[in-house]
């Protein structure tokens, strides 16, 4: 039986844009969990490098690297896996999570911001899950480490169901990131490879900060959550470490939201 904290012992994990708000967390709670982990960062650098060193001082047998990569670049996205491979022997986990916002009112939406936010959160993504999935397949299951051959934790949002005026890049990016991901476990299951998603509601970081910034706009954000707290990364970051883990293990094709309740309608508690 796997010894709680470290439950990923042996395995490697690549998680995207980890040097900033809920990639930080996951980082953290996979690096934890006795993984190894690359802390990818596009700007930023000593942020990054910082995230690394701290993971590599607390981890009880992992160690982590901070990697350069523009997920949304396909030679950038190879090099990062090379890296990662010639470093640690392989990547059983991968947690694609860079995004971005770009918001503008349709009509006035520019095909530059469109393409920039379907680019970093779609097509990362997709990037990413491709180069995992090749790389689970050339090292064959290790039975010892894991049940999974590998596993994938696309970092989607509660807008993957949630329709949201003014962010029509974003939702339809976080949209298409379910059938993605689910056809991803269609695809790749019957080989062992656990495919899911997580979908935070609002987690406070820097994606969204005028929604919590001023006590007016954290009022009005918790009559959107029925829990009446927002999220911070750790609520995010333990939950990836579960998935991640044998633990999960028959979980597979599905989307976790972790969203104190955003996603149960909370405008309809008054009857509506
Ligand atoms: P964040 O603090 O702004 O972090 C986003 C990270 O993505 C940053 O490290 C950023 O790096 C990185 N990134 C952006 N473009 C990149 C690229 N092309 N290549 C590599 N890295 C890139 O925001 P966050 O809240 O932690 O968001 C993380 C994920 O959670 C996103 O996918 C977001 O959609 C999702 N999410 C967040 C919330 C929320 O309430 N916070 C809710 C639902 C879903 P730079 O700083 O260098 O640009």
């Amino acid at each position: 039986m796997q010894k709680p904290n470290e439950r990923l012992a042996g395995q490697t994990c690549i998680i995207t844009g980890a040097n900033s708000g809920i990639g930080e967390a996951v980082a953290h709670a996979i690096g934890m969990e006795g993984a190894n982990v690359v802390v990818n960062y596009r700007s930023r650098p000593e942020e990054a490098e910082e995230i690394a060193h701290n993971i590599s001082q607390h981890s009880k047998c992992g160690d982590a690297i901070a990697i350069r990569c523009d997920v949304s670049n396909e030679n950038e996205v190879l090099a990062m896996f090379k890296k990662t491979i010639d470093h640690f022997g392989t990547v059983d986990i991968c947690i694609p999570n860079a995004g971005l916002q770009k918001d503008a009112p349709l009509h006035e939406m520019s095909l530059k911001d469109w393409q920039y936010v379907i680019d970093v959160n779609l097509t990362g993504q997709f990037l990413c899950a491709r180069e995992a999935i090749r790389e689970f397949i050339r090292r064959g299951m290790r039975p010892e480490i894991s049940k999974s051959l590998g596993k994938i934790i696309h970092m989607s949002s509660v807008h993957e169901i949630i329709p949201w005026a003014g962010h029509a890049n974003y939702a339809a990016s976080k949209g298409a990131i379910v059938m993605l991901m689910e056809s991803i476990c269609q695809e790749y299951a019957p080989m062992k490879v656990r495919c899911n998603s997580i979908a935070p509601g609002a987690i406070k970081t820097k994606i969204n900060t005028e929604a919590w910034e001023s006590q007016e706009s954290l009022n009005k954000l918790m009559k959107l959550i029925p829990y009446k707290r927002i999220g911070v990364p750790e609520d995010i970051g333990s939950t990836a470490a579960w998935l991640a883990s044998d633990e999960s293990e028959y979980i597979n094709g599905t989307t976790i939201f972790v969203d104190g309740g955003m996603t149960c309608y909370p405008g309809f508690t008054q009857n509506g």
